[in-house]
């Protein structure tokens, strides 16, 4: 699904004391199934932005287009609508809360009216999909599960929605490197087999430099920097300002590059570990 942001302001506690601006005049465009990495410090709005995409937040200012669907800041969204979007909050593992896994996995498309037969299935598939086997960890309680596969469940439970976008805000944080890359592997096979139009927000230039074909950068509330990773971390000087670094694989590709002609460069938007 193509998504617009249109000059997006976002406000919280408008008209108190505590009154802040966390989006300032946002606006981007992304294509239908382009994997978008959204990079920025703590607090610069990353979270705030994604919670727009499936009407959590509402634009105090500007307009969001979705697919056919528009919130502005009076509309009024069906719960049809949030169906469209797959949101993963940071350690979504807190969101478990059913008694077995299978249930827990089968609850969103349950909400949806699917029978239990078919929600069942559903879950079967998306636990499978996050490289769980449905058999083993059916019957099982999700809170007795290692920390990687309690999140894992956490992921199936939002891909058995079915929904065309998926959000995923900080989905490796508090694993090891070795959960951490198979969390992502995961989540990028699924973006490329299911044609899904993909947010990921990571602290991680590294991390967003090797899944994201479109990068938005943030900072105080706006973005300052959005294209490529290529045309992205070509702007060293304006990363660094912003307390960002080039990830070290890039930097070395774009050392080797300096000593090729043009034709034979390594394209860094290519490079993937
Ligand atoms: P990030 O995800 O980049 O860390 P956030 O979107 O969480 O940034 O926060 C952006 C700014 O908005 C921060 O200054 C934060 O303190 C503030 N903020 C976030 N959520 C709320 C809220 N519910 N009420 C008031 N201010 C908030």
């Amino acid at each position: 699904m193509p998504i617009i942001f249109e000059q997006v302001t976002h406000i919280y506690g408008a008209g108190t004391p505590f009154e802040k601006e966390a989006l300032s005049a946002v606006s981007f465009a992304i294509p239908d199934e382009a994997f978008v990495g959204i990079i920025g410090q703590t607090g610069s709005g990353k979270s705030t932005l994604v919670q727009h995409l499936n009407g959590l937040l509402k634009p105090t200012r500007g307009r969001i287009q979705v697919g056919d669907w528009q919130i502005e800041p009076s509309s009024r969204l069906p719960a049809e609508f949030r169906s469209n979007v797959g949101l993963v909050f940071q350690y979504p593992e807190h969101q478990l809360f059913e008694e077995t896994v299978a249930k827990d996995v089968a609850f969103g498309p349950r909400n949806l009216g699917l029978s239990e037969e078919a929600a069942l299935l559903r879950a079967k598939e998306a636990l499978e999909t996050v490289g769980l086997s449905y058999d083993e960890l059916k019957d099982r309680s999700p809170f007795h599960l290692s920390g990687g596969q309690m999140r894992r469940v956490a992921l199936a439970g939002v891909l058995a929605m079915q929904s065309k976008v998926l959000v995923l805000d900080e989905p490796t944080a508090g694993l090891d490197p070795a959960g951490r890359k198979e969390i992502l592997e995961a989540i990028y096979r699924i973006h490329r087999e299911r044609k899904l139009t993909t947010f990921l927000v990571t602290h991680s230039m590294e991390e967003a430099s090797r899944y994201a074909d479109f990068l938005l950068v943030m900072a105080e509330g706006k973005v300052v920097l959005q294209g490529t990773p290529a045309e992205v971390f070509a702007e060293e000087e304006l990363l660094r300002h912003h307390a960002l670094a080039v990830p070290q694989t890039v930097e070395l590709i774009q050392q080797i590059n300096a000593s090729l002609p043009g034709e034979q460069q390594i394209p860094v938007t290519l490079f993937r570990e």
